[in-house]
């Protein structure tokens, strides 16, 4: 079957699970090129064109969890820990306000001492303040919680599932179970929320069936946004002599999700720009829409390791924002000034 019609096929939504993993084991030069050309025009006819922007915060990295590849994972005893007070979360939030953003992302482990009360009234006051959205992405709650952050102003929620495999999100996830994860997903889509997933490319053991399973959940789903990035091992997990992931693998499948979900919200994460110092700028040019400069006070940064090496730890929130506006200019692409949400097409 020739490559333009299965991209076809995709694009008219006619498409069989074989399609999308024809895509993804796609290896030639030329054939990358067409599928990552195509990509990006679809995300210029779907979406605004213009790339946005998210300040991420990371505020806390106590975790409950023991998640086997992640950096701040419970048993990871060398890791020195941090709160951010919430005065120091709002000041922040609107320092980024006023340095043009106009979302934010509130980011930690999965940490109780931040309550519901507790994160409802950082929601509250930052939304008094500044007309900001804010993104939310602390981890599995429950349901009451769920509805009373998105009473208080949240806008947006992001959990990624990691791997829709059943049997892989139990080994690596030991402290998880798939069915809960899968109704937090469903909760916070019914509660009105945009609701941001994705999952973790090149993970020991995953297949391209299993990748084109997770696209097909996304799109039932009708998530939002889907955030993705290559597995990178961390030395202070069981996953630490794993293989790393390549950067091709990561480009393909947001590319291909491009293609299956033409007007979501697709970031070039941070972890592509770990493994490669253009992934960022090939993320964009493979149809992704959106970046997220970190905007963590600088002295945090480098304890929010979820892997190793990972980029822009030492820079100020100046100089990563200055940053972002290059790379989005080194690809011929405009910043929007907007919050961001998805046009739906
Ligand atoms: S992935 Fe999230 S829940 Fe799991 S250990 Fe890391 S921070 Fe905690």
């Amino acid at each position: 079957m020739k490559l333009e019609n299965i991209i076809e096929r995709i694009l008219k939504n006619n498409f069989k699970i074989k399609d999308i993993i024809s895509l993804l084991s796609l290896d030639n030069k030329d054939d990358l090129e067409v599928l990552y050309k195509k990509a990006f025009e679809t995300m210029l006819t779907f979406t605004s064109g213009k790339i946005h922007l998210r300040a991420i915060i990371e505020f806390s990295n106590y975790c409950r969890k023991n998640c086997r590849y992640c950096g701040i994972r419970r048993g990871n005893k060398d890791q020195k820990r941090y709160r951010m007070s919430s005065e120091e979360i709002i000041s922040v939030s609107i320092e980024a306000y006023k340095q043009g953003f106009r979302t934010v992302v509130l980011q930690s482990g999965e940490d109780l001492y931040f309550t519901k009360d507790k994160i409802g009234d950082i929601i509250k006051r930052i939304k008094e303040k500044v007309d900001i959205a804010v993104t939310l992405s602390v981890g599995e709650r429950d349901y009451e919680t769920y509805r009373y952050w998105k009473m208080c102003g949240a806008d947006r929620y992001l959990m990624r599932i990691e791997t829709t495999n059943k049997d892989l999100f139990k080994k690596l996830h030991p402290d998880d179970d798939y069915e809960y994860r899968i109704r937090c997903l469903k909760w916070i889509k019914e509660f009105g929320y945009e609701l941001g997933t994705g999952i973790m490319l090149g993970l020991p053991k995953q297949t391209l069936e299993d990748l084109a399973n997770d696209i097909l959940l996304f799109k039932k789903f009708d998530a939002d946004m889907i955030g993705c990035g290559p597995f990178l091992p961390h030395n202070g997990t069981p996953l630490f002599s794993e293989k790393m992931s390549d950067v091709n693998l990561t480009l393909k499948f947001l590319a291909v999700l491009r293609l299956v979900m033409k007007d979501i919200n697709i970031p070039a994460t941070t972890a592509l720009g770990t493994i490669d110092p253009y992934g960022r700028e090939m993320g964009l040019k493979a149809g992704c829409n959106v970046l997220m400069p970190n905007f963590t006070p600088v002295a945090y940064r480098k304890h929010y390791l979820l892997y190793n090496n990972k980029i822009c730890i030492f820079e100020d929130a100046n100089k990563c924002y200055q940053c972002t506006l290059e790379r989005i200019k080194n690809v011929n692409l405009k910043a929007s000034d907007s919050k961001g949400f998805r046009e739906h097409s």
